[in-house]
């Protein structure tokens, strides 16, 4: 069994009392890796050093181009192990390693994206006019961040965290998850290689309590910055009321795909198939809600029925598998158990609902469809995180809006047509953060995300937000060298 250790103050260390936990590899439920249990105390010293290593620098005083610099680095040490860091997070999540190696390819560009803007966060001069002091806006960094992952694309949802945060001058202390922590210790190897100065990053891994209360918690935190579910973010609100970090909270969804009656079907079955059963549905972009006009219901349905069967589910390190298992067994327990309520509610299943008879072991579930005559069931209204899509018939446009934006969430969502006007309209009636037309998951660095409603609020990726780990402060120069007697007025 592979034994991990956490990153603290430039050093590899075990946890302070020796505690570790199993990392499970849900395609084989076979523990794999030892992973360290942070104690409080262990956090502690990771934020200190953090907020040690900002206030003397050279990290946060350094010019922001050798930031930069350093910010190449992390993305040069990292391609020459993008495989390896693939078969990492695989193992130990079950994602399909053509997509975890091509998104660790895609964390060094991330890195590098970064890098590029550590030196172009420019600050500004008002316009208070020639005869009054000098007054210049300049952009600062906070302090100490704390960037909170789930375990799904750990990597990537890291670096678009650490990547900003880093390149405006702050230090860091990330959590990895629980679940799967094994790819970003592999990650921090990179840190390593890069030459970063003791205490400008630090990983600590563990549960909720200790590891994640003690760092939200902390005193010398300046901003928290969390990706999870809107369960815990409800947890981490209020406890950031003491050291009042603010808050950046990227949480879950229950996206809509609308496809209207003129779509090009293929397209749509493509799109409408990504969505769902692209990272077996454990996305927070999984568009787990299917609209279709009702002309072309049956013939969409009934390809989507059709597709999802021929989905190849098996060992996610096989280069011939589309669907992995289910990263936990506590994943598949609840799928289980919402789709169970739905059905004995009313919802028709189309195809799938049930453990794969191929499989022993491993936490597999089949590609799931089930027509839903309404939103009212289990599975439209939570977040399932797994490969189960409620369809819905509609006649008219102003119904599937309307029945787009009856949820409590708006991470994204997707409309098929080829009447660009009607898409466009339908776009922007979605309350998300993300929406694709006539194509879904593809994605851009370039382009921010986040949720509307309770999917969260902040943004990650994009030029915006390196600019959010840094405060604006005013400062006034005079330059007459004639300051007035305060007390004597003119
Ligand atoms: P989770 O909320 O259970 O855990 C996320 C992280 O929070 C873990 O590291 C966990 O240890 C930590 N945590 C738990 N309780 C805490 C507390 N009280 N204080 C501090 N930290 C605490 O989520 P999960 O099951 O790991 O991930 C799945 C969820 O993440 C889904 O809801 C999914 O939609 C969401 N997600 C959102 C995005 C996005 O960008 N919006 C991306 C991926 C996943």
């Amino acid at each position: 069994m592979k034994r991990y250790q956490m990153f603290i103050d430039g050093k590899w260390c075990d946890a302070s009392n020796g505690a570790s936990f199993p990392s499970l590899n849900p395609a084989t439920e076979d523990e794999w890796a030892l992973i360290p249990d942070a104690t409080a105390d262990d956090v502690d010293r990771a934020v200190r050093a953090a907020h040690r290593a900002f206030e003397t620098g050279p990290w946060s005083r350094m010019s922001p181009t050798e930031r930069g610099k350093a910010l190449f680095r992390i993305a040069e040490a990292i391609l020459p192990h993008a495989e390896h860091l693939g078969r990492t997070e695989t193992t130990d999540t079950g994602k399909l390693l053509r997509e975890t190696a091509w998104q660790a390819n895609n964390v060094a560009e991330i890195y590098r994206y970064y890098g590029g803007l550590a030196d172009k966060v420019h600050g500004e001069i008002a316009p208070t006019g020639p005869n009054a002091p000098l007054s210049m806006v300049v952009r600062e960094p906070l302090g100490v961040i704390a960037a909170i992952v789930p375990w799904n694309s750990q990597l990537q949802l890291a670096a678009f965290k650490i990547a900003p945060a880093l390149a405006a001058g702050n230090t860091i202390v990330v959590k990895a998850s629980e679940d799967a922590s094994a790819a970003l210790l592999e990650f921090t190897k990179a840190i390593e290689a890069a030459g970063l100065p003791e205490g400008v990053f630090n990983i600590v891994t563990g549960g909720a309590r200790p590891c994640g209360e003690t760092l939200v918690t902390h005193p010398l935190v300046r901003r928290v910055s969390f990706t999870g579910g809107v369960d815990t973010a409800r947890k981490i609100i209020p406890a950031t009321a003491g050291n009042l970090a603010r808050l950046s909270l990227e949480l879950g969804g229950k996206s809509p795909v609308i496809v209207y009656k003129d779509a090009d079907i293929d397209n749509a079955v493509n799109g409408a198939t990504a969505a769902i059963f692209g990272a077996s549905g454990q996305s927070c972009g999984a568009g787990s809600r299917l609209m279709v006009q009702s002309p072309v219901y049956d013939e969409m349905v009934g390809r989507m029925v059709e597709r999802a069967k021929r989905i190849r589910i098996g060992d996610p390190l096989d280069e011939e598998t589309d669907m992995g298992p289910l990263a936990t067994v506590a994943q598949r327990d609840r799928i289980e158990r919402l789709l169970g309520e739905s059905v004995s509610q009313g919802a028709e299943l189309l195809c799938g609902g049930g453990r794969p008879a191929a499989f022993n072991r491993g936490y597999y579930f089949e590609p799931t469809i089930v027509a839903c005559r309404n939103q009212d069931f289990p599975i439209v209204r939570n977040e399932l995180f797994g490969p189960v899509l409620s369809v819905l018939k509609f006649d008219e446009e102003e119904e599937a809006i309307a029945m787009a934006r009856d949820s409590e969430y708006g991470f994204a969502g997707g409309v098929f047509s080829t009447d660009f006007a009607k898409a466009y309209r339908t776009a922007r009636a979605i309350p998300a953060g993300r929406v694709w037309i006539n194509t879904y998951r593809v994605t851009s660095m370039m382009v921010p995300f986040g949720g509307f409603k309770q999917s969260g609020y902040g943004r990650e990726a994009g030029i915006d937000a390196i600019r959010d780990y840094t405060d604006t402060k005013g400062l006034f120069v005079d330059l007459s060298g004639q300051v007035a007697d305060p007390f004597v007025m003119r």
